[in-house]
C-alpha cells in the first residue's frame, strides 16, 4: 500500500510556471473554441438547427443516449448529472427537457416541441466511439490513442481502428503535424465515391516513407490526376479520361487539372450558394456525377487536402447531387470546423478586448488615490513576479515556498511603499480626507 502511495507522488505531475500558463491558456482556447463563441448563458433552441454548435448528452436524464443538450442547457439544467461532452455536431437542435426528458423540464426554455424530428443521434451519445464502441478516455486502455473525427459522420476513430495497414499511412509531416484537413471514414467513404472524379489535389498526399524520389514524380501523379485512392478495378474515372472524353464540356480547356482547376472553382464559387446561381455555372467535372459516380472496390479511409472543399463542384447537377446524399453541407463554408472555430477565435479576440476595456473603466471610476494604489500594486506585482521568474529560470519546477516567497515579498515592499506615501502626501500638505485614506491604508497593510 504505503509502494502504491509513493508510485503515485512520483507520478504526480509537476509544471514549470512557463509550461502551467501554456496549459492554462491552451486549455481556455480549446474551450472557447468548442463553445463557438456561445456564452452558455441561453438555450440555443430558439436558433433552430444550428450550421454547428457544442453538444451535450445527459446519460442521467436520457440512460439511452437519444438526446442532446445546448451548453447553457448542460450548465444550468443539467449541473451535476452524468454528461458527454460530444464536441461539436452540426444541424442540431437542443432537446432539453422534451418529451425524451420525462419529468425533467428545461429551466432556460421550457416551451419545445416533444421532439426534434431532424436531429441525428449516433452512439457518442451513449458515449462510446470509433468502430470498437470504447468510451473516451477509455477506462481500461494502458495509453490512449488519439482519435480522428469523421467529417461526414462525426463519429470519432481510433488511429489505429481505421482500416489502414499502418499509422503511418495517416499523412503528416516530420512533425506528426496532419497534413490531410479533414477525414472521411470508411463506412462514410462508400457514399463520397464520387471524390475518385476530382484530380488528385483533392486528397491529402501521405507521408513519403522515404524522401529520396524525386519530386517530379510526385508532380505527375498530380498531373495525371491519379487519386491515392483510386480501385485497381480501374471502375474509376480519373481525370485524364475526364478530360479528353469531356473537353467541349470544361469551362476552361485543362480545367480539371491541379492549378488551373483551383482557379475555375474560385471563379465557380457563389458567396452565397443559391440553386439559381447554381443553374448558370457549368460541371467542372465534364461529366454527370449521377451516371458517372461510382462504388468503390472496398471501404477506404480518406484524407483530404487543405482547402478541398473549395475544389468541388457547384453546378445545378452537382448541387442536386449533393442534397440527394445529404451532403450538401459540404459546400457550405460554415459548416466546416475551421471556420467554426475562426469565427470562435474572433468572439473570444472580442470578448478578451471588453474584459480589458471593463477593467480599464472600472479603474477610471476609483478616485486618485485608489486608482495609484492600484496601479502601483499591479506594477509591485508585475515586478515581484518577473525578478522571481528571472532568479529561477523558465525550467525549474516551482515549489509551494517559492509561491509564499513571492507573497511576502510582496507584502514587504506593500508596507515601505505605503510609509513613503503617507510622507509624501504629508510633506504636499494635500487635504486631510486624503491622509486619512493614507494612514488607513498603512495600517491596513501593517
Ligand atoms: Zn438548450
Ligand atoms: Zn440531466
Ligand atoms: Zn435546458
Ligand atoms: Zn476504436
Ligand atoms: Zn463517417
Ligand atoms: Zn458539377
Amino acid at each position: 500500500m504505503a509502494d502504491a502511495f509513493d508510485d503515485e507522488n512520483e507520478n504526480e505531475q509537476t509544471y514549470t510556471m512557463n509550461e502551467y500558463m501554456e496549459k492554462l491558456e491552451a486549455e481556455e482556447l480549446e474551450a472557447d473554441l468548442v463553445l463557438g463563441g456561445d456564452e452558455g448563458k441561453e438555450c440555443t433552441y430558439p436558433n433552430g438547427y444550428m450550421k454547428r454548435q457544442a453538444i451535450f448528452s445527459c446519460l442521467t436524464c436520457v440512460p439511452n443516449g437519444s438526446a442532446g443538450v445546448c451548453t447553457a442547457c448542460s450548465l444550468v439544467c443539467h449541473d451535476g448529472h452524468e454528461m458527454v461532452e460530444l464536441w461539436t455536431k452540426r444541424k442540431f437542435r437542443c432537446d432539453c427537457g422534451n418529451s425524451k426528458f420525462g419529468e425533467v423540464s428545461c429551466k432556460l426554455c421550457p416551451i419545445k416541441d416533444s421532439e426534434n424530428a431532424d436531429n441525428s443521434y449516433n452512439h457518442n451519445f451513449k458515449g462510446s466511439y470509433c468502430t470498437c464502441g470504447r468510451p473516451y478516455p477509455d477506462p481500461e486502455a494502458e495509453e490512449q490513442v488519439e482519435m480522428i473525427q469523421c467529417c461526414i459522420c462525426e463519429d470519432w476513430f481510433h488511429e489505429n481502428h481505421l482500416g489502414l495497414d499502418s499509422v503511418n499511412e495517416i499523412p503528416r509531416d516530420e512533425e506528426d503535424e496532419p497534413l490531410y484537413d479533414e477525414y472521411i471514414c470508411q463506412e462514410c467513404s462508400l457514399n463520397c465515391s464520387f471524390l475518385d472524379l476530382y484530380p488528385a489535389s483533392v486528397w491529402a498526399t501521405p507521408k513519403q516513407k522515404n524522401d529520396t524520389a524525386p519530386s517530379g514524380k510526385e508532380e505527375n501523379s498530380l498531373k495525371t490526376g491519379k487519386s491515392p485512392y483510386a480501385c485497381p478495378e480501374q471502375n474509376v474515372i480519373n481525370s485524364s479520361s475526364i478530360h479528353s472524353e469531356h473537353e467541349t464540356a470544361l469551362i476552361e480547356k485543362d480545367s480539371v487539372h491541379g492549378e488551373n482547376m483551383e482557379k475555375t472553382s474560385d471563379l465557380a464559387i457563389p458567396e452565397e450558394h443559391s440553386l439559381d446561381r447554381a443553374s448558370s455555372l457549368k460541371c467542372i467535372l465534364g461529366v454527370d456525377v449521377n451516371i458517372k459516380s461510382h462504388v468503390l472496390g472496398k471501404k477506404m479511409s480518406m484524407f483530404l487536402s487543405k482547402g478541398w472543399r473549395d475544389l468541388l463542384c457547384r453546378c445545378r447537377t452537382c448541387y442536386e447531387f449533393y442534397s440527394g446524399k445529404g451532403i450538401d453541407y459540404l459546400i457550405d463554408k460554415e459548416d466546416s470546423l475551421q471556420e467554426y472555430e475562426k469565427m470562435a477565435k474572433e468572439k473570444r479576440e472580442e470578448k478578451l478586448q471588453q474584459q480589458e476595456g471593463d477593467a480599464m473603466k472600472f479603474i477610471n471610476t476609483l478616485d486618485h488615490v485608489r486608482k495609484i494604489e492600484i496601479m502601483s500594486g499591479i506594477n509591485d506585482m508585475a515586478n515581484e513576479l518577473k525578478s522571481f521568474m528571472e532568479s529561477v529560470g523558465t525550467s525549474r519546477t516551482i515549489t509551494s515556498d517559492d509561491v509564499r516567497g513571492v507573497f511576502e515579498n510582496l507584502a514587504k515592499k506593500r508596507q515601505r511603499f505605503q510609509y513613503a506615501h503617507v510622507v509624501v502626501i504629508c510633506l504636499s500638505g494635500t487635504t486631510s480626507s486624503l491622509q486619512r485614506r493614507s494612514y488607513n491604508c498603512m495600517f491596513w497593510a501593517l
